[in-house]
Formats: structure tokens, C-alpha cells, sequence
């Protein structure tokens, strides 16, 4: 009887522990991968709110989880900083990159407080804000200049002609994004999803116009004017 028992006793621990070790077996499989987190090696300037920074957050998270290669393709021009000068808003400038002077880091300055850009009337989407899909596009803008100064495609000096360069490589990368936001199928009702439909769709036109709208190989000509005099 007592050996019995002790058997039974043993039987019962190991079935228990083949239990737990089952348990942690099943635990560590049904465990979603470790998610990177967006926001690493990137800072934020002093004029960056805790509501900007938010944004940036839900913005990057919004994008590792529905456009995976262009999250990777923001990552790549690690590290960032982003910053906000209020005064590009009275410049009409929404934004602007620069490549590399701080730590080696791409810096990119934003006019307005991010997810308060009023480029024009949107609908609202829920579980995305609407202004993401314009924030999300002019990052990949501004991403595209940075990782194109680091890889060397654009070479110095700054002149019209690797203005118009630069320009015509950030347009281009910007809309072959805005297309990839068409293809996403935005996990919601019916409603929500023609809605971002709608969004995309006015994007995608806005992009496409802005790529062959001759007016910023116009202003590329301009802003270096002195430096194209020989
Ligand atoms: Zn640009």
C-alpha cells in the first residue's frame, strides 16, 4: 500500500510536471513574438510635446502592424530626432529633413503639432486617426531623404540639380507608400473601412499630382539660384 501510493504519487508528480512543462510549452508558442519597439533610436526634441511623441507612437505601431516592409524601411534611417519649429506653419512648410550633424542621426523638423495638420477635410476612421495617413506619408517623405543622403544616391553640393534629385526620389518613394496604404485591409466595420478608402484614395491622388507638378523643380531652381551662378 505504501509503495502503491508512493507510485501513484509519483505517477501524479510526473503527470503534474509533464502538466506544467505542457503548460510552459503551450504559453511560450502562444506567446506573440517580442514586437520591436517603434520608438527605439529615436529621440525627440525639446520642442516635441509628450502628445507629439504619442502620435509618432501610435503612428509607428499603426505601420509595424499593417505595413510591415515600410515600418522596416522608416527603421533603416535610424537613428532619428524629431523636432517641431512652429514657425514653418507661417512658411507654408509642413516639414523638413536633415542629414546627419547630430550623432549621426537624420533630424526631421515638423511645422504644425502632429495629428492637428488641417491639409484638408477627412472622415474619421476608428482605431486610426485620419491625419496618420498624411503624417505616415510625409515620414516615408522625409525618411527617403535621409536614407538617400546616408546611402550616397544624392550627392553634395546643394545646388537645383540634387535638389530636383532628392525631390524626385522622396515623391517617388512617397507614392509607391501611399499606393502600399491602398492595399491594406483595415481590420473594421464597413463603414470605417470606405472610409479609409476615401482617405487613401485622396492621397494617393495628391501625391501623384505633387510628383508631376512642375512647381518644386520650380522652387529647387529657386532656393539655389546663387549657388547655380557660375
Ligand atoms: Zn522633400
Amino acid at each position: 500500500m505504501e509503495n502503491k501510493r508512493g507510485v501513484r504519487a509519483i505517477i501524479t508528480l510526473l503527470l503534474g510536471a509533464l502538466a506544467v512543462c505542457g503548460t510552459v510549452a503551450f504559453a511560450i508558442r502562444a506567446t506573440p513574438l517580442e514586437k520591436p519597439d517603434v520608438l527605439a533610436d529615436i529621440s525627440f526634441a525639446g520642442t516635441f510635446s509628450t502628445t507629439d511623441t504619442r502620435y509618432v507612437q501610435i503612428s509607428l505601431e499603426w505601420l509595424r502592424d499593417y505595413l510591415p516592409e515600410w515600418s522596416a524601411y522608416v527603421a533603416t534611417a535610424k537613428p532619428l530626432i524629431f523636432a517641431r519649429d512652429e514657425d514653418l506653419q507661417t512658411r507654408g512648410i509642413v516639414s523638413y529633413a536633415e542629414c546627419c550633424y547630430t550623432r549621426g542621426a537624420g533630424a526631421i523638423t515638423f511645422g504644425a503639432p502632429l495629428g492637428k495638420w488641417n491639409l484638408y477635410e477627412m472622415p474619421a476612421i476608428p482605431g486610426m486617426q485620419t491625419q496618420q495617413v498624411q503624417f505616415l506619408s510625409v515620414l516615408v517623405h522625409e525618411v527617403t531623404h535621409i536614407r538617400d543622403v546616408r546611402a550616397g544616391r544624392i550627392s553634395q553640393p546643394a545646388n537645383s540639380r540634387n535638389c530636383v534629385a532628392a525631390e524626385q526620389s522622396a515623391r517617388t518613394q512617397e507614392l509607391e507608400f501611399v499606393r502600399a496604404l491602398t492595399r491594406v485591409p483595415i481590420a473594421s466595420n464597413a463603414g470605417a473601412r470606405a472610409n479609409y478608402r476615401d482617405i487613401v484614395d485622396q492621397q494617393l491622388e495628391i501625391v501623384s499630382e505633387n510628383l508631376d507638378d512642375p512647381a518644386w523643380k520650380i522652387a529647387c531652381i529657386l532656393i539655389y539660384i546663387d549657388e547655380d551662378m557660375p
